[in-house]
């Protein structure tokens, strides 16, 4: 490939770098290896530079994903930044701080393991591959039984809601599984159990139950499906088992709503996935799955490794990763305690209520989100004849907001929402500071044209789809995320330009 310098192409091919050109004078190639080396502080400047222009982590209200940690856990968690996690001959004290971090979580999930046993479970990047190896083990039993029952093996499905996350649709590609989703309706945006019940099949491999439906935070009702699921089993034959995603709510209830039943307190729930990086308070890249039982993973999927004479069964995707995660896990575990954790989530929970009035209270909105759930708030317009809460969404990130719009999947697509997901680090006052400006936003927009009647009107629908759409909803759409950002981008010069032109 040859670079041209030619003026125009310039800001193609290079970076620009204001600090940093007291100490380079060479523009340095983006899509290049360069060709010579540069001091370090050249380099750091550099790129801190590029990097302030990304939104700040802490005003990021689409994200589940911890921002915020104590200085003592990001001090451990930088001096551990060198440890390959799966070198457990050399690293043992890691290995045995996983091992604790899944016994405390299955415990926490009420696993039946007896006094001489320990819990079966792994630490993963996330709920993703949590997800997947629980999917490939529901997999492997199903096609075991239908195997010894001399019946066919190769058209597995998994029922879910439409509402499930990203995942498990890679799940289902990735490993050739049939997904099969009970359609939402308006009003009703969960997974139905009677349905879901309905669905499955002798080919059903397991009913997957979401803890914390990312789309509006409510929890499934995992104890009706079990039972009407014992019920359809007895009468069938089938064995068909129960997995719970329960990657926001895992943290959520056992604190909250003790008394709830979701977990392995229900005996179809064989497996169960956290993530550690959104209300397991570490930063993004750890995640749990813990079996119910040895006989819940088949034993051809695990390979063992012996170090330090005992037996370390493993059961990942990838090979190596760090080790500060898990350690950062461990920490939060023994920092906080059970009570340390309940506090977190009740202040949570206290700010998702004040987010929640001051939004009834502009009388705008609709609230989405049950009382019941993970600290979040999704919100539609009462009145979308107008205005749509796609441009909500944009005018909020002028006040350097980054609130995610979307409209429900299956059959409730016609439902478009904003969401609010409060961390721990979702202060009162930054509430009322998001309740203010959310108000400045209403009274903007209501003296502007209507932009449903515009022609612009046509992005809005389809922007879903891409751009606008929070972690994990994004969805294969008809239009690219490129192409909506440059329409949403023409929206707004039009939009300056009318107003600087006083046409408006
Ligand atoms: C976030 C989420 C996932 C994916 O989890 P990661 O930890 O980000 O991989 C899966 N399911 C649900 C319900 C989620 O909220």
């Amino acid at each position: 490939m040859v670079i041209s310098t030619t003026a125009g192409d310039r800001a193609d091919h290079f970076l620009d770098c204001t600090f940093a050109s007291r100490y380079v004078r060479n523009p340095v190639p983006k899509f290049m290896m360069p060709a010579t080396s540069q001091p370090k502080e050249a380099a750091y400047q550099i790129i801190n530079d590029e990097l302030m222009l990304d939104g700040a982590p802490r005003l990021n209200l689409a994200s589940f994903v911890t921002t915020w940690m104590e200085p003592e856990c990001d001090k451990l968690m930088m001096a551990s930044m060198n440890k390959n996690y799966v070198d457990m001959d050399e690293y043992p004290v890691t290995t045995e701080l996983q091992n604790r971090c899944v016994n405390m979580i299955a415990n926490l999930f009420n696993a039946p393991i007896g006094a001489a046993e320990t819990a079966v479970g792994v630490g993963t990047v996330g709920s993703s591959e949590a997800i997947m190896l629980a999917g490939l083990a529901f997999k492997r039993k199903w096609q075991h039984r239908r195997k010894l029952e001399g019946k066919p093996y190769d058209k597995p499905n998994i029922v879910t809601g439409a509402n499930v996350q990203v995942c498990w649709e890679k799940f289902a590609r990735y490993f050739e599984v049939e997904l099969k989703e009970v359609k939402l309706s308006e009003g009703y945006y969960v997974m139905d159990p009677v349905k879901a019940v309905e669905m499955v099949d002798e080919n059903t491999i397991c009913v997957a139950a979401i803890l914390g439906s990312t789309l509006t935070g409510e929890f499934e009702d995992v104890k009706l499906l079990n039972d009407l699921l014992i019920k359809k089993n007895k009468e069938t034959g089938w064995e068909t088992p129960i997995h719970v995603d329960a990657a926001s709510g895992g943290f959520i209830a056992p604190f909250l709503y003790p008394e709830l039943e979701w977990d392995f307190r229900l005996p179809l729930v064989k497996s169960i996935n956290v993530s550690g990086h959104k209300y397991g308070l570490v930063y993004a890249g750890v995640g749990w799955v813990v079996w119910r039982s040895k006989e819940d993973l088949p034993d051809e999927l695990v390979f063992h490794i012996n170090y330090l004479g005992s037996d370390q069964p493993t059961f990942t995707l990838n090979f190596s990763k760090g080790s500060s995660q898990i350690i950062a896990q461990y920490y939060q575990f023994i920092r906080l305690g059970f009570e340390g954790y309940k506090n977190v989530m009740e202040n949570c929970m206290d700010n998702t209520r004040a987010l929640k009035e001051g939004l009834e209270k502009t009388g705008r909105f609709e609230i989405l989100s049950k009382d019941i759930g993970v600290p979040l708030v999704a919100f539609k317009l009462k009145d979308s004849s107008k205005h749509t809460v796609f441009e909500i969404a944009d005018s909020l990130r002028k006040f350097g907001w980054i609130v995610p719009a979307y409209t429900m999947p299956a059959n409730a697509e016609h439902i478009a929402v904003l969401r609010v997901v409060v961390r721990e680090d979702f202060s009162r006052s930054l509430a009322e500071r998001l309740l203010s400006d959310i108000d400045k936003v209403l009274n903007e927009i209501d003296t502007l044209p209507s932009r449903v009647s515009m022609k612009a009107a046509h992005v809005t629908p389809t922007v879903d789809e891409g751009v606008n759409a929070s972690e994990g909803m994004v969805k294969p759409g008809k239009k690219s995320v490129e192409e909506i950002q440059r329409e949403v981008a023409t929206y707004w010069r039009n939009l300056v330009e009318r107003k600087r032109t006083g046409v408006c």
